[in-house]
């Protein structure tokens, strides 16, 4: 079943008895609906747990098979679904039954036998519903994207990708193993902001971000961590696997220059790798890859430095770089 293109556009008619059936399916093609039909309620349970259900449902009371409260019942129980919106067909009267009606999860009922106009009414309350329930999807999934990925390039933001490291140490605990984390740094950046613009320099970020992201797999993370730092969490990595990684980010960013509007301009980085051997926690992890960034960046630059055994305990940096970013 294709998705519906707006919420409530597609309906499912349930009902048992012919007339009554063919009856609403006029009505609703007639309105603008596409009817899905269903002729009991085991059929109609089916359709509405079945991947692209339509969001607007019409159930009969009285049905073989399941009834129409039943059938809510079921749908309401997997609540991480897309809500269906249900309107219970009835010629129960009794307030206890329409009470029990609504209970079973119904959103509206109505009474056998019907009028077209206020069935008509009511699905357009449904619509409604349905509406303000898919922006607020929209809002809570925008709010969610805004809140885990970095705004300028995209990509992760430095909490999920510190995360993926917490992930992956919880990971070695209970499985064994070893994971990599690459950190790596545009060199001389504020050179390019300095000579081309913030609006270059921005450019530039994205470019880089787009570039790290299709040198990694799918279950690795590229997070942004702050500037013109970028932190890839590589899994099921040792040491060897972790660097190649690396130099091959490194080629990646420094083999073809950069398009700008001021024309190409040629980007290297630096990258320090630290792998998990020792089963470090994630500061002393991110402390062995920052050490072996700056000796990178001592070294000359767009090169990947991997993480010694010497670099712990850390050794203080001197007094002039302390004041000035490694970067630079
Ligand atoms: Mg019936």
């Amino acid at each position: 079943m294709t998705k519906e293109l707006e919420p409530g556009s597609r309906i499912l008619i349930a009902e048992d008895d012919l007339v009554s059936r063919r009856m609403l399916q006029v009505f609703l093609a007639k309105w603008g609906y596409e009817v899905v039909v269903a002729r009991d309620g085991r059929e109609a349970l089916q359709t509405l747990e079945a991947e692209g259900a339509p969001s607007l449902a019409i159930l009969d009371w009285m049905m073989p098979g399941l009834e129409g409260p039943e059938v809510c019942q079921r749908v309401r129980h997997h609540p991480g679904r897309r809500y269906t919106y249900i309107l219970l067909l009835t010629a129960r009267t009794q307030k206890g039954d329409l009470l029990r009606g609504l209970e079973s999860g119904a959103d509206d009922y109505l009474t056998k036998p019907f009028d077209a106009q206020e069935l008509r009414a009511r699905l357009l309350v449904g619509r409604r519903i349905l509406e303000l329930q898919e922006s607020l999807i929209t809002v809570r999934e925008e709010l969610l994207f805004q809140a885990t990925h970095d705004g300028l390039t995209g990509i992760a933001n430095r909490a999920v990708a510190l995360e993926a490291i917490a992930r992956e140490r919880a990971l070695q605990a209970r499985k064994g193993g070893t994971f990599g984390v690459v950190l790596l740094d545009l060199d001389h950046f504020k050179n390019i902001n300095d000579s081309y613009g913030h609006l270059c320099g921005d450019a530039v970020l994205k470019e880089a971000a787009r570039r790290i992201a299709g040198c990694v797999r799918p279950y690795d993370t590229v997070g942004r961590y702050g500037g013109e730092e970028f932190l890839v969490v590589v899994p099921f990595a040792d040491g060897a696997g972790t660097l190649a990684m690396a130099e091959r980010i490194r080629h990646t960013i420094g083999s073809e220059p950069f398009q700008s509007d001021a024309g190409p301009i040629r980007v290297t980085i630096s990258c320090g790798v630290a792998t998990s051997e020792k089963a470090l926690d994630q500061n002393a992890l991110l402390h062995l890859a920052d050490v072996a960034l700056y000796r990178a960046k001592e070294r000359g630059r767009n090169r990947c430095e991997a993480a010694i055994s010497t670099d712990e305990p850390s050794p203080a940096p001197p007094v002039d770089s302390s004041l000035k970013p490694v970067s630079q």
